[in-house]
This record gives C-alpha cells, structure tokens and sequence, in this order.
C-alpha cells in the first residue's frame, strides 16, 4: 500500500473527546444537551446508524433520546411526534433517521423539523444557508470529510475535486463544502459521460454513489487523496465502499477505509452540530 490510510476512528475519537469535555461543562452547569434520534420501522442498516448515534450520544454525556416507531405510522402521527421534540426544553437536537416509509414524504418531515434543532443540517434554511454561503448546520457526513481532509493538510484551495453523487445529503452539499474552501469542484452522477475521464483528472475523489467498489485504481491520478464515503456489505457479509481498496490503495496518496472512515466522522459531527445547537439555545453562543 503506497497511499496513506486516513484513519476517521481515531480522528473521530480526538473530536469526541474535546466534545465530552464541553458537554461536561455544559452539564455541571445545570445544562444538559439533548439529542432525540426518531426511527421509523426495522430497516436493519438505519436499526444499525441509530443505535450507533444513540451510543455516541450517552458516551459523550448528552442526554439521549430514540424513539422507534412501527413502519407503520403515519406521517400525520410522526409530524405530530416532531411538533412534541421541537417544543421540549431537554432537547436540542433532533434527528430522523432517512429513509422513510414510502407513505411518508420526507421532505416535509424535514421542514417540519425546528431548524434551530435540524442538526442534520437538512432544512431548506440550512441548505439555502450553505448555497449562498452563510453560517448554519452543515450536513454531518460531507462537514467530516472536510475535517478529514484539513486534519491530514490535505490542500483543498486550489485542488481539483471531484464528488461522485449528487444526493441532497452527501454529494452536492459535498460539493458546495469544497466549493468554499476554494476547491475547483466537478459534481458527476448517474448521467455523467466517461466518469473516469473526469477523477483521473482529481487532486481529490469524493466517491458517494452508493456503488459497491465502483471506483477502480486506474480512475485515480496518482497520489489523488481519495474518500469513501459509500458504504455496502458485500456478498460475503463484509463491509465495504464505493471504492475498491485493493486497486486504489495503490495509486492514490491517501484513502479512507470502509470501515473507520468516513462513518465515525459522521457521528462525530452529529454530536458537534448537537453541542453547537445545544449551546445556541442556551444562549452562549450567538444563533445563526
Ligand atoms: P443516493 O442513492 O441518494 O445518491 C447516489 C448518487 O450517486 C446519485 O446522485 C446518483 O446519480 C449517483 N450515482 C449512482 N450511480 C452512479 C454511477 N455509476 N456513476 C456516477 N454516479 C452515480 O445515495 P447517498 O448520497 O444517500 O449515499 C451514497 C453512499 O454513501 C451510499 O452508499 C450510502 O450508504 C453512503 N452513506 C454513508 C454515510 C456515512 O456516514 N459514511 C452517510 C450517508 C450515506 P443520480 O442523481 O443521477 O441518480
């Protein structure tokens, strides 16, 4: 292996436990933050996330919410338990689990979320916020892959990036990230022509297309920092990205692994956004 192993575990940890410490600060204040994580039905991947969220959040001192309701509830009932999380002091943050149900149109649960609580930072005011670049909740998972990048002085300003997936949550606020740490950014999807044309040309790979081990070493200019955000199990059972480790590990300069990649920065980042809006309903920190 030739490319550097950029090690989201343990920088995820780091991240945790400055959190912890202000958490605790928090607390002995008499101010407890809060996060409540809603589920709805069994999916075993989202059973998986939240449990891990869940974990994270009683690890770091915050106090920890999840209710998990059947597949069969209904929007009516699940905006009615978000109108309950929104109203309720001892919670700062809240978090539904995607995807829902199909009956259930996830975008107005979104919109229904208080966006001073939305520390997924999907509202369209947060959205809207990164677009025109003002402060607000950044979506956890692409706010952990640019601490990943900074973390291992990765040049950013000036990079060529290249984000595969264009999705509400990872790809394009991925890309409007890069685009503000003055990355040139190419967004490519589905409909692309000649993908590899457009990453064999990146300082930076951002692979989310949901894809297991798409991208293959000879798509990858040597020494390119590559990310893997994807995340599959393979027929085997184990776990794997949208990256093929083996070919790319390599050619490229650094790459996240999947698993202890970009997984444990998201959490890490749920907790920051968490604390964050704890802190600016409490008044100590100024609201967006
Ligand atoms: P979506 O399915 O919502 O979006 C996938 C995107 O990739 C779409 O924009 C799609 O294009 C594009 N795409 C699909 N196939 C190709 C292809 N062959 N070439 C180029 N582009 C392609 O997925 P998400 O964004 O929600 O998630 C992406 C991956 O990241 C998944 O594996 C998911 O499990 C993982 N994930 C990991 C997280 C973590 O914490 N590590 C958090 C969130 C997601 P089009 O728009 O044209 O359909």
């Amino acid at each position: 292996m030739t490319a550097q192993c950029i090690d989201g575990l343990a920088l995820a940890q780091k991240i945790r436990n400055q959190i912890k410490q202000r958490v605790a600060a928090l607390t002995a204040q008499g101010h407890q933050p809060g996060l409540a994580v809603v589920l709805v039905g069994a999916d075993e991947a989202s059973s998986t996330y939240v449990r891990s969220k869940e974990r994270a959040c009683q690890e770091s001192g915050m106090h920890s919410v999840c209710l998990r309701h059947p597949a069969t509830l209904s929007e009516a009932d699940l905006l009615a338990h978000i109108a309950t999380l929104n109203r309720d002091p001892a919670i700062h943050g809240i978090l539904v689990q995607l995807p829902l149900p199909a009956h259930i149109d996830a975008r107005r649960v979104i919109a229904a979320i208080d966006p001073k609580k939305d520390v997924d930072g999907f509202h369209a005011l947060h959205a809207g916020a990164l677009m025109l670049g003002l402060p607000g909740f950044r979506p956890c998972t692409p706010y952990g892959v640019i601490k990943m990048l900074q973390a291992y002085s990765i040049p950013i300003a000036g990079a060529h990036a290249v984000v595969i997936g264009r999705s509400n949550i990872v790809g394009k606020p991925m890309a409007l990230l890069l685009l503000e740490a003055n990355a040139t950014v190419t967004l490519c999807h589905s409909r692309t022509h000649q993908l590899a044309e457009h990453t064999r040309r990146a300082d930076i790979v951002i692979a989310a297309a949901g894809q297991a081990r798409m991208l293959q070493g000879d798509m990858i200019k040597p020494g390119a920092a590559v990310i893997d955000v994807g995340i599959h199990r393979d027929t085997s059972g184990k776990l794997c990205g949208d990256v093929d480790f083996e070919s790319v590990k390599d050619v490229a300069g650094y790459l996240s692994p999947v698993p202890g990649g970009v997984g444990p920065m998201t959490i890490a980042m749920l907790l920051e956004n968490t604390l964050q809006a704890a802190e600016q309903q409490l008044g100590h920190t100024a609201s967006f």
